[in-house]
């Protein structure tokens, strides 16, 4: 019913009428060149040789730029939605994803919110992705891992129906190596298909003096843009600890950035190329704590007028040039939340906080059905009776999976980013249980 509905819409939102003159397929609008790659068919799907039907065979969404489809995004389309986010002011939650299992969980989650989604990996996040008995010299297991997981994605963002940015977390210097094979890996894909593997990527040089900091971000910016990605660079630092980095001891000031460093790092970039976000810090700090964290998101409204100061004429109409994104969302407060976002945020990171869900959901489950849980044979309903529908991990992971999918609503709820893509509320999926696959008592 729903989707007939879709079907009715969309032609007209696409302006894909027969009656049309031919216009350009929207999935090659946002990809560069893609006349000149060997590109035949516009969707993962059609190249895998998968079903694509319902949300999937759509072109675009009744409530966004044409350039936007189901599916990972770059170039144009990539930066339509950044816009669309600013414009609009909602922010897309980003979410740091170690297995298919929490991939798979914020594409049910975007889909649940009619939103878009920025699925990312830690470079220790894409190591656990290949295995951790897999070796790691010269970072080959986590180069290998965020590439494994960048095909899950792209194979199943068009089967949810959702907008995908797919991108890496903090690339410290030393990480480099793991950033450029990635990067090998989207020029690569970018020769066949005429679009890079991944959206974009962020290099965290923010332990390193500015004027380093900056022209690493330079050379990385000029190699990117040129197959439709975008850079995110940190300035500043995000306290606390991640992913083995800890800045748990760092010296308050360095929590704030100042505008004209902002400035800085946004006149030369933007020499280059539009495709670059700033993590600019503003008292974010990595993960929860007890003691109080001083956010200070004015900080990124005094930039923007700033650099709009500085642009003058040039400067855009709402007085927002630049793209920030905020990282240690989790545990803000969502008045700080929503002023960020008033400021220019367009993506809140979200690791702590659906790392929690996640084990709250199997501790829950254990809690549920302990009894169940203790033996291969043997529980409250017979001294003979099996336990293996109980401890099938299936049922376990999917316990995390839907109690995140409730932490993940939330988060799009904070961020304004509800009812975004005109889709409206996904139907119930079928054919999902049977005889042997699944179904506990509630
Ligand atoms: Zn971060």
């Amino acid at each position: 019913m729903k989707l007939t509905i879709l079907a009715l819409m969309l032609p007209m939102v696409c302006n894909s009428f027969s009656f049309a003159p031919p216009r350009q397929h929207p999935r090659l609008l946002s990809r560069l060149h893609a006349s000149e790659t060997s590109l035949k068919s516009e969707r993962f799907a059609d190249e895998l040789g998968i079903p694509c039907e319902d949300e999937c065979s759509m072109d675009c969404f009744p409530n966004m730029p044409e350039s936007i489809h189901p599916g990972v995004l770059s170039g144009q389309g990539l930066m339509d939605l950044l816009k669309d986010a600013k414009d609009r002011k909602y922010a897309l939650p980003a979410v740091n994803c170690v297995t298919s299992s929490s991939i798979n969980t914020c594409l049910e989650a975007a889909r649940t919110n009619d939103a878009p989604i920025m699925i990312q990996f830690s470079s220790g996040g894409s190591q656990f992705y290949a295995g951790k008995g897999l070796d790691n010299t010269n970072y080959k297991a986590a180069i290998a891992g965020a590439v494994s997981g960048a095909f899950h994605v792209r194979t199943l963002a068009e089967q949810y129906g959702v907008p995908v940015i797919l991108h890496t977390d903090h690339c410290a210097k030393k990480l480099l190596p793991w950033v450029d094979g990635l990067l090998d890996a989207s020029e690569r894909y970018y020769e066949k298909h005429g679009e890079p593997l991944f959206s974009s990527h962020m290099i965290d040089l923010s332990e390193e003096p500015i004027s380093e900091n900056i022209e690493i971000c330079e050379h990385y910016l000029r190699r990117m843009s040129k197959i439709g990605m975008v850079l995110e660079m940190e300035l500043g630092v995000t306290g606390g600890e991640e992913d083995g980095v800890n800045n748990e001891d760092v010296a308050k000031e360095d929590l704030y950035s100042k505008p004209e460093e902002i400035w800085e790092v946004y006149e030369r970039l933007s020499k280059i190329s539009d495709k670059f976000t700033i993590a600019a810090a503003f008292g974010n700090v990595h993960g929860v704590y007890a003691g109080d964290i001083d956010l200070d998101p004015e900080i990124l409204t005094r930039a923007q007028t700033y650099i709009s100061d500085k642009l003058g004429p040039s400067a855009p109409a709402d007085k927002k040039p630049a793209y920030f994104v905020f990282h240690g969302g989790s545990g803000s407060d969502l008045s700080d939340i929503r002023k960020a976002i008033d400021y220019g945020v367009i993506k809140m990171n979200i690791d702590t906080d659906t790392q929690w869900s996640y084990w709250e959901g199997i501790k829950n489950f254990e809690d549920k059905f302990s009894p169940y849980l203790q033996t291969q044979i043997g529980n409250p309903d017979g001294a003979d009776k099996p336990n293996k529908k109980y401890y099938d991990p299936r049922e376990c992971l999917r316990a995390a999976e839907v109690n995140t999918v409730d932490r993940l609503t939330q988060a799009f709820s904070d961020l304004n980013c509800q009812n975004i893509l005109g889709l409206g509320p996904p139907e119930e999926p079928e054919n999902t249980l049977g005889p042997r696959r699944g179904g506990l008592p509630v």
